[in-house]
């Protein structure tokens, strides 16, 4: 049968270019990440064509002799590495994993407490116009005014105040760590359900490099594609009492059929990160973000109203803090575009500018770390996006230092005309 590039080569061509625009600039979109050729080549399979509605042993087609082996490894692998009781591993995104938690822990109307997603939150932790904020009655807490932290005494003064059905710990932008520990004292208080959802930090968690939700939480999301570094997708894991409710939230509450080659997929990458290997690249990861927010925090930086929020990180990706900067951050998006590097404008706690402009930049490690950078390499993508932000150097020289990381650090060599399989 023909070739992709055969049978359709405007896709495959659009393909190449996007082969091509990941090998040739600097990947710093902190929910990003390479994935690993295995995990292509499990995503590219023939588990494409087959319907598994059902669990490992129960399902509702037949031939699923070969795909349940699949689903149980991925199963069994995850709660191994997470010292989790129960996992769900057929969401097939993080915002699906999301609304199957919400799903079987809470009743529509019932009372959700969120980080504000103008402070770091996620959309499905209770956005307005996504499911959690219709079906919900939400309400945010924030990050304080004076150090940009989530204050435990202001979460369980809403806790008190609101006594919500469930309590989310978890965030899409925040650069330090939760206390978990606390979080749950103040669910245990008030008497709601602690959901963490740990999408960003998942391979620090793997790793041993982040606190783990694990121990505290009633129940845990994730995706798969962030720093965890697999397939684009979801999972959830929880205690045993929860199994049976969130398997039927999943299928069939929020799903038909799994993906079973994405589950494929995320059995491999569990089994990678596992491995050494995976913690010293995310030991890679976290140093490089804590150089870039200490070369971001220098006088030459602040002086052109350039900073980090909370003065560092603890985790995968570095706020920029742009309030006081003559750019915001959208132009701070276009220029590191310019210079080849990928960054996304986030909004800044407290931010005077509208959201489709912002006053930050929200810049992550772990797609370079894969890619090979450590210390040497972050220290010099510093300085190149400290120069951009600053305005004290000119493009094209940025530019041609951004080349000479991308070309000293190949990607997916020998990955040509997608003759992979
Ligand atoms: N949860 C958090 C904290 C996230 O940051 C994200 C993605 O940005 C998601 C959930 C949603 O994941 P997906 O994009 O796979 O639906």
């Amino acid at each position: 049968s023909q070739s992709l590039a055969e049978l359709d080569p405007e896709v495959a061509a659009a393909m190449g270019g996007e082969l091509a625009r990941q090998r040739d600039t600097l990947e710093m979109i902190a929910s990003e990440n390479f994935v690993p050729r295995a995990v292509l080549q499990a995503q590219g399979s023939v588990l494409t064509n087959k319907y598994a509605e059902g669990y490992p042993g129960r399902r509702y087609y037949g031939g699923c002799e070969n795909v349940d082996i699949v689903e149980d490894l991925a199963r069994a692998r995850v709660t191994e590495l997470f010292g989790a009781e129960y996992a769900n591993v057929q969401p097939h995104s993080g915002a699906q994993a999301n609304a199957a938690v919400l799903h079987a822990l809470m009743t529509p109307g019932e009372k959700l407490l969120g980080l504000d997603l103008a402070h770091g939150g996620h959309l499905t932790h209770g956005m307005r116009l996504n499911f959690s904020g219709k079906l919900y009655e939400v309400h945010a807490y924030g990050v304080s005014k004076e150090d940009h932290r989530v204050d435990m005494d202001e979460v369980r003064k809403l806790a008190k105040e609101t006594r919500p059905k469930v309590i989310v710990a978890g965030w899409s932008a925040y650069p330090r760590h939760l206390d978990f520990a606390a979080f749950r004292e103040i669910a245990d208080e008030v008497g709601a359900y602690l959901w963490v959802d740990m999408a960003h930090f998942a391979g620090l968690v793997a790793a041993g490099l982040h606190p783990s939700p694990v121990p505290h939480a009633h129940v845990v999301s994730s995706t798969v594609h962030k720093t965890l570094g697999g397939p684009r997708s979801g999972l959830i894991l929880a205690k045993e009492e929860f199994a049976k409710k969130l398997n039927s939230a999943v299928f069939p509450g929020q799903q038909g059929g799994p993906l079973m080659h994405a589950i494929a997929a995320k059995a491999v990458a569990f089994k990678i990160a596992a491995g050494a290997e995976f913690a010293e690249r995310q030991a890679r990861t976290l140093s490089g973000a804590k150089i870039i927010a200490e070369r971001l925090t220098q006088a030459d930086a602040k002086d052109k109203g350039v900073t980090v929020l909370t003065g560092g990180t603890d985790v995968h990706l570095v706020l920029v803090d742009l309030r006081n900067s003559q750019l915001d951050g959208q132009q701070g998006e276009d220029l590191l575009h310019e210079i080849g590097i990928t960054v996304n404008r986030n909004a800044v706690p407290f931010d005077p500018r509208p959201p489709m402009v912002t006053s930050g930049l929200r810049i992550g490690t772990p797609a370079l770390a894969t890619r090979g950078f450590g210390d040497t390499e972050f220290t010099e993508v510093a300085d190149i996006i400290a120069a951009a932000l600053t305005g004290s150097a000119d493009l094209d020289s940025l530019r041609r230092r951004v080349s000479k990381l991308a070309q000293d650090f190949p990607l997916y060599d020998g990955l040509e005309d997608w003759k992979l399989l």
